[in-house]
């Protein structure tokens, strides 16, 4: 274990809730390139989490041509405390949905692809077949292109999963989001052990795994720590840490705001427990520099 600093001891760590930090802006979104994104995903009638996860990268993401493609459509049957998806009854899905992701795939030119969905809980196979379907199409239109596919939790439906990441994808990756005390609070219709069983049975089954989480939301570091070494344990080689930031008034709000000395802490951390990779800094998200650790 490499010796760090003690985060108590450290200045200015956190900055007041109240006020976002300057380490938090983000470039604006211009550029053809953005815009060739933005008609992409208007064209073919598709989602983004970018979008319906109000995220702060898309001024760089977009402007650096790529963008993460959420399937299934865009209302969840969970409702995460942390998340600005739409929650309620899905309408049916789109079974031409699979075709427009990899046309706009292939049309975006991107080395590395990300795709992820929402929860389709109802969903007897959880959207599976959906999931099967868009892999291929895109590995047969862009075989070139590394698919990493953010699947969410399948509720412990083992056949669903393999399914979902037997279709060629180099990645899959499902996100822890938050440590094991603030499940209840942050993750309330997902359970702690079922994600890590998820995790571990993707490793089992031969593929290059990753997880994410967000903080801010009042975690203690012992309790980051821990999430690390679970994962690690489970077979995780992948992991992300950023900056939690509250969507709208009605999400958890931010405990605190986490200063990147801690995160370049956090990555030191999870590289000596044993990741093969880890991404950690405010704005990290799951698919943020997805293709970094390929
Ligand atoms: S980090 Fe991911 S979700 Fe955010 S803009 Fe980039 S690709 Fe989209």
């Amino acid at each position: 274990m490499i010796e760090l600093p003690i985060i108590s001891e450290l200045p200015s760590t956190t900055q007041k809730k109240s006020k976002k930090p300057d380490w938090l802006r983000v470039k604006l979104p211009i550029g053809e390139d953005y815009r060739k994104v933005r008609s992409l995903v208007d064209e073919y009638k598709l989602h983004t989490i970018c979008q319906s996860g109000n995220c702060p990268n898309m001024g760089e993401c977009w402007g650096a041509g790529t963008a993460t493609f959420m399937i299934l459509g865009n209302v969840c049957t969970r409702s995460c405390s942390f998340c600005a998806v739409k929650t309620g009854r899905p309408p049916e899905y789109d079974e031409d949905e699979p075709r427009r992701v990899a046309e706009a795939i292939f049309l975006m030119g991107v080395k590395h692809a990300v795709i992820t969905s929402v929860n389709r809980d109802e969903l007897r196979d959880r959207g599976a077949e959906i999931w099967h379907q868009t892999v291929v199409k895109v590995k047969e239109l862009s075989p070139e292109t590394t698919i990493e596919t953010l699947i969410p939790d399948v509720k412990a439906s083992w056949d669903a999963l393999e399914t979902m990441i037997s279709a060629g994808q180099e990645v899959v990756s499902h996100n822890m989001e938050t440590v094991q005390e603030l499940y209840r609070k942050v993750r309330p219709q997902a359970r702690y052990e079922r994600s890590l069983e998820q995790i571990s049975r993707t490793k089992a089954y031969g593929k290059r795994t990753k997880s994410g989480i967000m903080v801010g939301l009042g975690e203690t570091k012992d309790q980051v720590y821990k999430i690390m070494d679970d994962l690690v344990a489970h077979g995780c080689d992948v992991f992300t840490i950023g900056q939690y930031l509250q969507p709208t008034k009605m999400h958890i709000e931010v405990a605190e705001f986490i200063h990147p000395d801690i995160f370049a802490i956090y990555k030191e951390e999870g590289l000596s427990r044993g990741f093969m990779y880890v991404e950690s800094s405010p704005l990290v998200r799951s698919s943020y520099h997805a293709e970094r650790h390929l």
